[in-house]
């Protein structure tokens, strides 16, 4: 056993060590002021009631701690919150007035919260509020949402959001229990990561229950107009009322997924498996909270052809929320599996093909962002210190993490790979561990057992180098090569766009020939002939396949990329109701880039994120005002 298992999970054990020695064990987390070597929070009573009218959470949160150390206090993260007041209690019944004090506030960890502790204390009650512009809430007009009716609210706690809405130590190492109650207006229903105790009675005052020891970014809470409809004996999906029904039929492979993925790798432990479909304004595509993915609406193209999303957040209830990243830097282990996992499940649920067409997109991707990256950043071990942990949201942990399974697997063999892996997520469940401890387990459990093979894949080079090794994988898929034929064919002229065999084509498909032919048809320079000749290629394909008004936002993100390339005015109007309705961070930030590459480009995109910034989720507000360099104007 590698000393961070034995000092993060064996907790029992703990208590006879020594504070140094725990001290010395600990895995520093660069992105918390916690000091959980010395005192830990095991559990949550959370207590809140929605005031939509301030924007704001108002209540109680009782942390249980554990203290391994008598004298050092209680030190918590948090951003923002309004401390009113903090008690202590030895019994969780009897409490009295204790003290605090809130330390200065750094911009992108936000302020330490240090309590005091009396002798035997292992409670403390926090009465507080969040405030109105708390990083990890997004609160909605009614106008925002698809019902226009009612206001909403929802939580984004990955990666160190958790703590503007929840004083408590939001570092992944740290995993709690929760319980918590929340009141409402009477209209709306909410709903958390976790049991839901009242069923789906609304009156405005709901419990909830994670018995699961799970880390703060995993948190969750929604509140709006929410509907229930099931898709099997354990999956259902909640959206507004407008959505539902679509929601239902675009979801309806879920309990498939279920039933797949724990074929591959064992039993599925979280209970339920919901989906929450939010307003468009959430700034990703997914996010994996236990028991309820959070999603965005943008998955619902109508025909099943983007479920990849849900694959992605359920494969995070093995790769991720079981077995899970110790600090950010580790990110790779969450996403990088979950990739992964995410093909192997596609290819379970829908064939070879539908696997071998998204690891194709993957690496293309992937080589397109290793093309501007700094070589800091193309390592799967990045080091973060001192940045935004949300810096390191590329496609590195994703792609580069995936592709580096890929080659084990590939190397190993399917089967002993995917044994490997059953027995990783079986042996680190419910704990969270660094890259060195995936490393020691990687050697131990499958490169030992043949050195011959070992040699074939450079581990230091994956985890520790930037760029890609010589030997990395190269997924290619049979239908993208026919693709690439037509493609050919057009920009030749041989082939006019309306004959071009598209209408079976998978949004994969398409996406692939927009990449491939955009770069033909893009002209960066000035010549006035070829971008003439550009703009009549745009007029071609969009009068043959009106991709301006694609309802499938991937292809028309992608349309809409390849329309500002090229000064295509037509998709103007589009590209302002796109970036005026949706806040999908994986969308908005290419686009609002591409136009800020020239001056009339830029000027147009601070013209609408004007209008649209009030509407953005704070995360994406950050990202955006970064692009353009926003000042307030
Ligand atoms: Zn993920």
């Amino acid at each position: 056993m590698n000393r961070f298992v034995t000092f993060i999970f064996c907790f029992g054990l703990l208590s006879t060590f020594t504070t140094s020695m725990a001290r010395a064990q600990a895995v520093q987390d660069f992105h918390s002021y916690a000091n959980p070597a010395a005192v830990r929070v095991r559990h949550l009573d959370l207590d809140w009631n929605v005031l939509f009218d301030q924007k704001i959470l108002k209540g109680t949160a009782v942390l249980t701690v554990q203290r391994v150390s008598q004298t050092e206090p209680l030190i918590l993260d948090t951003r923002d919150l309004q401390i009113e007041k903090v008690e202590t209690s030895v019994d969780g019944v009897v409490y009295s007035a204790g003290t605090f004090t809130v330390g200065s506030s750094d911009k992108i960890l936000g302020a330490p919260l240090t309590i005091p502790l009396p002798a035997k204390a292992n409670r403390v009650r926090i009465h507080y509020s969040t405030s109105p512009g708390a990083s990890g809430l997004q609160w909605l007009e009614p106008a925002q949402t698809a019902g226009k009716k009612d206001p909403f609210v929802f939580t984004q706690s990955e990666a160190i959001h958790a703590r503007s809405w929840i004083p408590t130590q939001d570092t992944p190492q740290v995993r709690v229990t929760y319980t918590a109650r929340v009141r409402t207006p009477r209209r709306l229903l909410a709903v958390m990561s976790a049991e839901n105790l009242s069923g789906t009675a609304r009156d405005g005052d709901y419990s909830f229950r994670m018995r699961q020891a799970i880390p703060s970014y995993l948190i969750a809470l929604g509140v709006g107009d929410l509907r229930f409809r099931s898709l099997g004996p354990r999956t259902g999906v909640y959206a507004e009322p407008p959505l539902i029904d679509l929601a239902a039929k675009e979801l309806s492979d879920t309990e498939k997924m279920v039933v797949a993925t724990e074929r591959l790798y064992g039993p599925y432990r979280w209970g339920r498996y919901d989906i929450l479909v939010l307003p468009p304004s959430f700034p990703y595509g997914g996010m994996e909270n236990p028991r309820l993915t959070f999603a965005t609406p943008t998955i619902l193209a109508g025909d099943k052809s983007l479920v990849s999303l849900v694959a992605h957040e359920l494969a995070h209830s093995w790769s991720g929320n079981l077995v899970t990243n110790a600090t950010w830097r580790d990110f790779w282990l969450n996403e990088g599996f979950t990739v992964y996992l995410e093909r192997r499940i596609l290819e379970a649920v829908y064939g070879r093909g539908r696997e071998e067409m998204e690891a194709a997109l993957g690496l293309r991707d992937l080589k397109e962002e290793l093309a501007n990256l700094e070589d800091r950043d193309e390592i799967l071990h990045i080091d973060l210190k001192g940045r935004d942990p949300d810096d390191g949201s590329t496609d590195i942990p994703y792609e580069k993490g995936a592709l580096f399974l890929r080659h084990l697997e590939q190397t190993f063999g399917r089967a002993p790979f995917d044994r490997f892996l059953q027995s990783y997520f079986n042996h680190f469940a419910f704990q969270s561990i660094t890259t060195d401890q995936f490393v020691a387990y990687l050697k131990q459990n499958l490169l030992d057992s043949n050195p011959a093979l070992a040699a074939k894949v450079p581990i230091d080079e994956w985890i520790n180098q930037p760029g890609l090794p010589a030997s990395a994988p190269q997924p290619t898929s049979t239908a993208f090569t026919r693709v690439e034929e037509q493609a050919r064919l057009w920009l030749r002229g041989e082939l006019t766009a309306a004959k071009i065999p598209a209408a079976a084509w998978t949004t994969q498909e398409w996406l692939h020939f927009l990449k491939t032919v955009q770069d033909e048809v893009s002209v960066p320079t000035s010549r006035e002939g070829d971008r003439v000749k550009a703009a009549d290629r745009m007029v071609e394909l969009d009068q043959a396949f009106h991709l301006t008004r694609s309802g499938n936002s991937e292809i028309a993100f992608q349309w809409l990329l390849m329309s500002i390339r090229n000064r295509y005015e037509p998709a103007n109007q589009r590209l302002e109701e796109f970036l005026m309705t949706i806040g999908r961070r994986k969308f908005i930030k290419p686009l609002y880039e591409e136009l800020a590459k020239t001056p009339e480009g830029k000027e147009r995109a601070l013209a609408i994120y004007r209008q649209a910034r009030p509407t953005y989720h704070p995360i994406a507000v950050t990202t955006i005002d970064d692009v353009l360099k926003w000042s307030g104007q």
